[in-house]
């Protein structure tokens, strides 16, 4: 029997045989309001699709912390459980197990005491994990206050300027005072004395950040840990810590056994990471542990009944896609201890190589060189101010490289940087692409930024600073 399409021998479809999707579009695709018609799914696929080749390379994005690669095995996995509601935990029990298994494997990692009690959820990232342990921390300060009698009416956090964002809207969400530790000088991050000083009796908690956006460093939980310990003795004052680990908390038990920052510390009360950044996985998903039942009051748990069964659950969303916490289940299987250790010290490679190169170019410093976080910050040069960060931030990006420049935070917003973030998949060979690029740019803006600069040349290169809009790295 002859296979036949019968419209084909209507002469009609000419259209169809010679450009058969972009025949078929509509002359004007709506933008802000919803069609009046339905299209072709292959229309709108190529619609979207086209539209979508103006994005950045996500593996190009030197910006952004989060996981742009990932095994063709885990996006089966994810792809096979794109359809699965994480919060139907009684019709999944297998994803949720998945679920506790991560939980149990990290308060190992973190080296709870007893990891079997060790408390955990998944989240959609570090943000509502940080939401979760910045209320756990404030519940348990009103619990303690209330049962001395003592107001609860102005609980403050106490933390580096540098917090990422998420803590910011912690504490602006959740009526808490946020008191930073500004930046002075060299120093771009939380320490012991700052923190000390600015805890009271309202203190919720402080919050240590392993390690910052801002230039990759980590912040010395131990040494403020032992700062709080003598405050306590001092004063009576007991000040959990939360650890911010959204990066290190994947990096740091790999690449730094002997770094103390976790639950060994008997003063962190609580961890947070970021799966989808070192963890690994593909955007969203992150954790939160708390050391101990006690470190996360109960009353904060709401148990639900009617998707069968009795649920404990303490998340801001309801509804969230179970696939990323497959794959992280995946990658733990797959890699194993020994495998994060390769894949986050061969980041660090990259990392510090990659900041030793771009140091002997003669016009950059470096703030940071990749040896904690695999991330750098580097800076102009004194003396170099006819080209600024931003400009070379521009340069770079001709060639689809998108690495930040950003001004520091108080008191250090004189201070503009570069930023490159290495991560699983930026491989020596694609650094030395950036690096060649680099070179190339760099005659050309020295050139250019020389000759013009007037008395009064408003549209000079040194003006970068001030003019362009600095992207702030605690977005990412
Ligand atoms: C990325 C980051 C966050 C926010 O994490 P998301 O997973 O993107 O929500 C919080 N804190 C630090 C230190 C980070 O690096």
């Amino acid at each position: 029997m002859p296979v036949q399409q019968p419209h084909h021998d209507r002469g009609e479809s000419r259209d169809l045989e010679i450009n058969p999707v972009f025949s078929r579009e509509p002359l004007r695709v709506p933008r802000y309001a919803l069609p009046e018609r339905e299209m072709e799914p292959d229309t709108a696929y190529q619609v979207i699709h086209d539209e979508l080749m103006l994005d950045g390379n996500a593996r190009q994005n030197l910006a952004t912390f989060v996981s742009t690669w990932a095994e063709p095995q885990a996006r089966r996995l994810m792809s096979e459980c794109v359809q699965k509601n994480m919060i139907d935990k009684d019709e999944y029990p297998q994803t949720a197990e998945l679920e506790r298994r991560c939980v149990h494997m990290l308060a190992r990692l973190w080296h709870a005491e007893a990891p079997h009690q060790a408390m955990g959820c998944s989240t959609t990232g570090s943000s509502e994990a940080a939401m979760l342990g910045g209320l756990a921390l404030k519940r348990r300060w009103q619990h303690r206050r209330r049962a001395k009698g003592e107001p609860t009416d102005r609980p403050n956090l106490v933390m580096g300027i540098n917090v990422q964002i998420c803590w910011e809207k912690f504490a602006d969400y959740f009526e808490v005072e946020p008191r930073y530790v500004p930046m002075e000088g060299d120093r771009y991050h939380l320490t012991p004395d700052k923190a000390v000083e600015l805890c009271d009796e309202n203190t919720i908690g402080v919050v240590a950040v392993l390690g910052s956006t801002f230039d990759g460093s980590y912040e010395p939980v131990a040494d403020i840990a032992s700062a709080l310990d003598e405050l306590q003795s001092r004063t009576g004052l007991d000040i959990p810590i939360h650890v911010d680990g959204a990066s290190g908390g994947m990096i740091a038990p790999f690449l730094d056994p002997d770094l103390a920052w976790d639950f060994r510390l008997p003063r962190v009360a609580s961890i947070n990471t970021s799966g989808h950044k070192y963890g690994l996985v593909m955007p969203g998903v992150g954790w939160a542990l708390w050391r101990d039942e006690d470190a996360l009051p109960d009353d904060l748990v709401f148990h639900v009944n009617y998707l069968g069964g009795d649920m404990p659950t303490f998340a801001l969303n309801f509804s969230r896609p179970g696939a990323q916490i497959v794959a992280q289940y995946y990658n733990f299987l797959r890699l194993g201890f020994d495998g994060y250790r390769r894949v986050q010290q061969t980041c660090r490679d990259v990392a510090t190589r990659l900041a030793g190169e771009i140091a002997g170019l003669g016009p950059f410093e470096l703030i940071t060189d990749g040896s904690r976080l695999p991330v750098f910050a580097f800076r102009m040069r004194d003396g170099v101010d006819h080209f600024s960060v931003f400009d070379v931030s521009a340069a770079l990006r001709e060639r689809g490289w998108l690495v930040p420049a950003y001004t520091f935070p108080k008191n250090r917003t004189d201070l503009a940087v570069l930023r490159v973030v290495v991560r699983n998949g930026f491989s020596h060979d694609l650094a030395d692409l950036l690096l060649d690029d680099l070179r190339r740019v760099l005659p050309r803006l020295d050139e250019q930024g020389e000759p013009h600069r007037g008395e009064d040349d408003a549209g000079g290169f040194a003006h970068g600073a001030e003019t362009k809009n600095p992207v702030r790295p605690g977005r990412h």
